[in-house]
């Protein structure tokens, strides 16, 4: 796959991008991530990439011509690939869409700064927007960051367990499980017994039903949409049926 960037600030995708999970996927070429400076394709004197907003008011406007240039330079008039504005008015972004980002051979990711970018860059340029959560941040570079590094742990490699992403929370529309590593008592706090007892039958099961009792505990909401099996609602009815029983007088819990 390949993902390139454009934005202003490329220098701030170096470090994260040199670290751990995403490092190894550039290192073994499952992924390429290519940063474009947009200021290298304004053409005046000063390579000046914003503007004041037409009808006033503050702050300042990326100019669409350093963009259109930057794109089509670099991809092509027509870009055969998503071109993806980051903006805090994009669609949502949740696993789901990194799953189907992660099926696209290339990518281009578009970060703004200032007030967001020229409205004629989303209207003829951009073919997607995606917005990382319902608060604004000052650059679209964290939240590109935060795209890229979803969508390449899905890419088949680029976890070192080949089966790690398919546990992860949201993956299979549940939280996922609680975890517990050496040692097995700290603090005077102890691990779940069924975690050392070897049975990997049991530990499953009881995996299992964590992540149900989490999802319904703390996100009830993705349940609705959550693949479940006639046992899974066997146990999550059971559990509420315990529940609703705690909260009634001791003579009804007979
Ligand atoms: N004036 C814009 C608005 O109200 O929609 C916000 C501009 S914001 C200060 C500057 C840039 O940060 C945006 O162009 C976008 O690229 C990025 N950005 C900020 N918050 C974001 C979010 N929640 N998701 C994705 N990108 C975001």
């Amino acid at each position: 796959m390949r993902i390139n960037v454009f934005t202003l600030f490329p220098e701030v995708f170096q470090p994260y991008l040199e670290t751990s999970i995403l490092h190894r996927a550039i290192q073994s070429q499952l992924v390429q991530v290519n940063l474009h400076n947009i200021r290298d394709w304004a053409t005046d004197r000063h390579h000046v990439t914003d503007d004041e907003p037409y009808g006033g008011g503050g702050g300042m406007v990326m100019k669409p011509e350093p963009i259109f240039a930057a794109i089509e330079g670099t991809l092509g008039v027509e870009p055969d690939c998503p071109v993806v504005l980051l903006t805090p008015q994009g669609r949502l972004l949740d696993q789901s869409i990194a799953y189907e980002l992660s099926y696209q051979p290339e990518l281009a990711l578009l970060s703004g700064r200032y007030e967001g970018v020229d409205e004629r860059v989303r209207q003829y340029l951009v073919t997607d927007e995606i917005s990382i959560g319902d608060y604004v941040l000052s650059g679209g570079e964290l939240p590109a960051m935060v795209l890229i590094d979803a969508v390449v742990r899905l890419l088949p490699g680029a976890l070192g367990d080949p089966t790690g992403a398919l546990d992860d929370s949201h993956a299979s529309g549940l939280l996922e499980y609680p975890h517990y590593t050496r040692p097995s008592e700290f603090r005077g706090w102890g691990v779940p017994e069924v975690l050392t007892s070897g049975d990997h039958a049991r530990v499953a099961r009881w995996r299992r039903e964590q992540a149900l009792l989490r999802t319904y505990l703390r996100r009830p909401d993705l349940l609705a949409s959550a693949e479940l099996s006639d046992e899974d609602r066997a146990y999550l009815d059971k559990f509420t049926q315990d529940e609703a029983m705690k909260d009634q007088p001791t003579d009804e819990r007979k």
